[in-house]
């Protein structure tokens, strides 16, 4: 088991958020440096807030992106790059997301071709990986998710903790449904292997996040579990309550 000094709380706002809920970031970066000993805290808004996220996050809050293409630019429309994120003063970006690899068709390959893409411009990738609830009751959860994450992941880190992945089970995804602290454990650990296994010793330095319904009420059991290094937070992190919630609990 490793034990990271500080753990990743990362919210993800996926398609919400207007210009009003910029009012959300400024109330979490004003409270958020009080955990600076314990935690990296990171909200990642749709593209459309990323100028004025940045704006209001002071230093102690990251700001960053749910996607980037794997291109430096060019005839993508809709997309955007990774220097694009990294030129407004963002620091990390979600790729390989479940709803992107459903709704995008985006396969391992291209996931990995997309964090390469990050990495190239000092971004930080999050990169995420997660088994339906038929491959998790077929057995199947544990060889899925740890096969995703070789195959999703760069080749090389030049760097620790260059990288972060992040599991979660799509089945726990906006349900209010949580895997069990003892699933949850069990994963973590195949995935800490399967890092170690491909980058040797600096894979222990990976953080590696659990997401699907994380809440205050539940924070604290799966912020403590074993090799369990922060969390993905959907839902609850729409609101700085809710998200300030959970980084109590670490
Ligand atoms: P949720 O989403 O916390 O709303 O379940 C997590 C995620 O998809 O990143």
């Amino acid at each position: 088991m490793t034990q990271k000094n500080k753990k990743l709380i990362a919210g993800n706002w996926k398609m919400n958020g207007l210009q009003a809920s910029l009012k959300e970031i400024e109330l979490i970066a004003a409270k958020v440096g009080h955990y600076a000993d314990k935690g990296t805290f990171l909200i990642c808004p749709p593209a459309t807030l990323l100028p004025g996220a940045k704006a209001l996050a002071g230093d102690d809050l990251n700001i960053g992106a749910q996607d980037c293409h794997s291109e430096k630019n060019g005839a993508y429309t809709g997309d955007i790059s990774a220097e694009m994120i990294a030129e407004i003063g963002g620091s990390f970006v979600i790729v390989g997301h479940s709803e992107r690899r459903e709704g995008h068709h985006e396969s391992n390959e291209a996931v990995k071709a997309k964090a390469e893409a990050a990495l190239g411009q000092g971004l930080k990738p999050i990169v995420c990986c997660g088994e339906t609830l038929q491959q998790r009751e077929k057995g199947e959860a544990i060889g899925f998710v740890t096969q995703q994450i070789a195959d999703s992941t760069p080749d090389s880190l030049s760097k620790d903790g260059e990288i972060a992945i992040a599991y979660e089970p799509i089945w726990a995804i906006g349900t209010g449904k949580t895997a069990s602290v003892d699933d949850v454990a069990e994963m973590h650990v195949a995935l800490r292997k399967t890092l170690v296994d491909k980058y040797g010793e600096r894979g222990n330095t990976v953080e590696i996040l659990y997401g699907g319904s994380v809440k205050p009420e539940n924070a604290n059991a799966l912020l403590h579990t074993q090799d369990v290094d922060g969390a993905l937070v959907g839902g609850a992190s729409l609101k700085a309550d809710s998200f300030l919630g959970i980084v109590a609990a670490l």
